[in-house]
């Protein structure tokens, strides 16, 4: 009875191995009929499992190789990203840009666009510059930025093979002081305001028209943005009302490494029991203030199962399945009460309210649209079928959503 982070899907798979060796692996994979990798277990839905066998990366060799000349990274594809920041920062770099928790595996993390926030960062998987894939035949191949299905092959969902390791640019080592400001008015300053700094998330439980707090992550060396009409904390704060900051990542100014501020939530900590479920919707920057007023109109069903929403900005990218695909985008995120049977009404009300803006959901979270719609929302998506069907013509890492989407 295995299951995933949040304890709401239980995977049906039939054995889950942990090869130690990459030659294990690919003989695994070469006989295994349906097979897919699990990562750290972070997503909200059933994207990970299948009916087949699993396969975890966990015991596999843990290599962190530093080009500085390239200023690139290799990693094993089912480290933690908190298993290697401090690693690069030691050696004078950094990644652009972090999820809110360092606990998730960059394979699971790259498979479904995960991404931090800031107007002028990519997603994480706008990282990757290489993979290494294990394909259907046990093969390993490398598929490199430039090269015809790179962009098909980053943001994968799991459904072309298994991600051994992955190449990412860096850029030079940096320092960010974090802020929160709170009371911020829903209206007319908000893209300004997440254009305010180099990361800006707005957090708010739809409890009234205002958002409680605006969390700045400047470059320590830009001067300070203060959003217009909020107040300072006067203290540290966790996102959820009334919850303890202790796992919280420093605030009130002080600089730190970015790897130390840009995740909300410190690596020690488990950010919460796992007592919650999420959704996540992508809409275009240009119609971001329509689609949180829209959000707005529902606030009375959203307020009492939310525990918190967060509005975050990612720019537009070439990869083919990425939700940020041409668009520069703003995400509405949703961190529910565990309790699916109140949650999932309003998680389909919330897909009505936003499909005039043709919102993308969060791969890895809860939604429920129909294979059709998402199909519509994809305009690559032929391409990724075909690039699927090449390096994986049985459908070994298929699944239903895969098959859904795939059709
Ligand atoms: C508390 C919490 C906070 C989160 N915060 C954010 C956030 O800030 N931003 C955001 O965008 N998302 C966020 N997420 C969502 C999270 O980033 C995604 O669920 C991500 O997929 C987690 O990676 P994982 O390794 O745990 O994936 P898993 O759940 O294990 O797997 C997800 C998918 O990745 C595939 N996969 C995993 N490893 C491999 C591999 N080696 N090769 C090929 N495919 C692979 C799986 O097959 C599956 O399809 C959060 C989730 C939680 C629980």
């Amino acid at each position: 009875m295995e299951k995933n982070w949040a304890g709401n899907v239980t995977y049906r798979a039939t054995a889950i191995h942990h090869p130690a060796t990459l030659a294990d692996l690919r003989s695994l994979v070469a006989r295994t009929r349906r097979i897919r990798a699990l990562g750290t277990r972070h997503a909200f839905n059933e994207l990970a499992d299948t009916g087949g066998e699993l396969v975890s990366l966990a015991r596999m060799p843990k290599e962190v190789e530093v080009d500085s000349s390239a200023a690139q990274v290799r990693v094993s594809a089912g480290l933690r990203y908190a298993q290697f920041a401090e690693d690069l920062d030691l050696k004078g770099f950094a990644l652009p840009n972090l999820a809110s928790l360092p606990h998730i595996s960059v394979a699971g993390a790259t498979a479904t666009a995960t991404h931090g926030s800031g107007s002028g960062n990519g997603s994480l998987a706008t990282s990757v510059a290489g993979l290494e894939i294990v394909t259907a035949d046990g093969e390993l191949r490398t598929i490199n930025r430039g090269e015809e299905d790179f962009d098909g092959a980053v943001v994968n969902l799991g459904a072309l093979g298994v991600v051994t390791g992955l190449t990412l640019d860096l850029v030079p080592a940096f320092e960010i002081r974090q802020y929160v400001h709170e009371g911020l008015p829903l209206g007319d300053d908000v893209l300004a305001v997440l254009d305010g700094a180099y990361s800006v998330s707005l957090f708010t439980d739809w409890s009234s028209d205002t958002i409680n707090q605006v969390w700045v992550k400047q470059r320590a060396t830009d001067p300070e943005f203060v959003p217009p009409g909020t107040t300072p904390a006067d203290g540290p704060r966790h996102p959820v009302p009334h919850m303890s900051p202790e796992n919280c990542t420093p605030q009130l100014g002080v600089p730190g490494r970015s790897f130390e501020r840009l995740p909300h939530f410190r690596p020690e900590f488990t950010p919460s029991a796992g007592e919650e479920l999420q959704t996540e919707f992508m809409v275009s920057r240009q119609d971001a203030l329509a689609a949180l007023r829209a959000v707005h109109e529902i606030h009375d069903r959203v307020h009492p199962v939310v525990q918190i929403s967060e509005v975050r900005a990612i720019a537009a990218d070439e990869l083919w399945l990425s939700p940020f695909h041409r668009r520069d985008t703003v995400s509405i995120h949703f961190t529910w009460i565990a309790d699916a049977a109140r949650v999932l009404p309003v998680v389909s009300l919330l897909g009505e309210k936003l499909a005039p803006f043709d919102a993308r959901p969060h791969w890895a979270k809860i939604f429920d649209m129909t294979p059709e719609v998402l199909r519509s929302r994809y305009e690559r998506l032929q391409d990724f079928r075909d690039l699927a069907r090449r390096l994986d013509p049985e459908g070994k890492f298929r699944n239903e959503m895969v098959d859904g989407l795939l059709s």
